[in-house]
């Protein structure tokens, strides 16, 4: 399984991202011989070689458990490696459908960084006989290219869907000369191999600490047929300010700057409580506030006793303890609102309400997109 394709069943070599909780995903490439070993238990990859994607499987002590996820660019970015700050799914799902991003789009995306939004992009465009979509991405730190590489080459991207380059795109622009040998891209870059290539980019997508250096050079690979999009992501409004003027001296239109603030909304049902429910409420309160009391009374007498003859108090200490206790125990299944009793959310015996709640808190801003587009000035007028 790859980012590439569709598949059912999980076979040795594949990618598959492991679910461990709710936040906790960790990916796995299967090896017949491997073991994956958690916080839940060993779960050797031999019980997963045959498994259908999606299945749960039980850790070898049979106490933990695990989904076997087939991986999407969503999963892949909350489970990635990280070698930079990333984009996020609320991010990068509005910059592609602000961007118009389709699968003949032909995509600049600097720098590659840890490779998350590349995944993204890269679902995007199809690169085939019909089709003339690529993502074009570069990174001028040495190790982080060399570890995009292997990633996308691991996940079928490279030289596929995912044209990556080793390059300083402030400095140098964003020429790629050595195209790889590959039928289908030879069809979409659509030039001569001696640097003389016409990239045709409609889409450009700028996360670098100065996209300002950057844009001047976008102009020799963007398309000349019809317009053209960008997205610069950027942290602060001091960056924002320098690239609308950068935009504008290089008559890029339409600038517009947002800010992705998601929260995420919430809807489940809540239990409709009559006042019988309320009075048996306080009267639970009641008992376990005198049992409380109680216990407390026979721990001190307890401590009390032990201080003058530990021998002896020892056995009534335990009788102790578990007196309360039984009177607890009755007490938890007694009210199913208190603590004890767990009832299932919509459980028919009880009346419920069906309500919505949002996140208090925003947690997802990460920078300011700045938007613009431009046409070619022989379709401008
Ligand atoms: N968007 C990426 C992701 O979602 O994983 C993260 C990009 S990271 C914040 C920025 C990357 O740009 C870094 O890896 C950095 O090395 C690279 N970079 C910075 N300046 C560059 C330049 N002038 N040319 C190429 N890459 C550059």
């Amino acid at each position: 399984m790859s980012f590439n394709e569709y598949k059912e069943y999980i076979e040795e070599g594949d990618l598959v991202l492991a679910w461990l909780s709710r936040d906790n995903f960790k990916p796995i490439y299967i090896g017949a011989n491997d073991n994956l070993n958690t916080r839940y238990g060993s779960f050797p990859h031999s019980l997963m070689i045959g498994q259908r994607y999606g299945s749960q499987i039980s850790s070898k002590s049979g106490k933990g458990f695990v989904y076997l996820l087939a991986p999407t660019p969503e999963l892949w970015t909350l489970s990635l490696p990280h070698r930079t700050q990333i984009v996020y799914t609320p991010d990068s799902s509005y910059i592609i459908q602000r961007l118009n991003i389709s699968s003949n789009s032909r995509i600049i995306e600097a720098g590659t960084g840890s490779g998350s939004f590349s995944h993204a992009f890269a679902r995007s465009v199809v690169n085939d006989e019909r089709n003339n979509g690529l993502v074009f991405s570069y990174e001028f730190h040495q190790t982080r290219y060399e570890k995009a590489r292997i990633e996308f080459e691991s996940h079928k991207l490279l030289n596929n869907k995912i044209i990556l380059t080793h390059r300083d795109v402030c400095k140098n622009g964003f020429q790629v000369n050595n195209f790889p040998e590959n039928k289908n891209i030879n069809n979409a870059i659509n030039g001569d191999r001696n640097g003389n290539t016409q990239m045709n980019v409609t889409v450009i997508f700028l996360d670098l600490p100065s996209p300002w250096d950057a844009i001047p050079h976008l102009d020799k690979v963007i398309t000349q047929e019809h317009e053209a999009r960008i997205c610069c992501f950027s942290p602060c409004i001091e960056q924002v300010e320098r690239t609308i003027r950068a935009l504008s001296s290089n008559r890029w239109v339409q600038i517009e700057m947002v800010e992705v603030q998601s929260k995420s909304w919430k809807s489940h049902k809540m239990m409709i409580k009559d006042i019988d429910d309320v009075v048996n409420r306080l009267k639970d309160i009641k008992r376990r506030k005198i049992n409380g009391i109680q216990e407390l009374k026979e721990k001190n007498a307890r401590r009390k006793r032990n201080s003058s003859d530990l021998e002896e108090l020892q056995p009534n200490s335990e009788e102790g303890k578990e007196a309360p206790k039984q009177e607890n125990k009755k007490a938890r299944g007694f009210n199913p609102f208190g603590r004890g009793l767990r009832v299932l959310e919509g459980d028919e015996n009880y009346n419920w309400l069906n309500i919505t709640r949002m996140e208090p808190e925003i947690k997802s801003h990460t920078s300011y997109l700045t938007f613009a587009c431009k046409v070619p000035e022989n379709k401008s007028k």
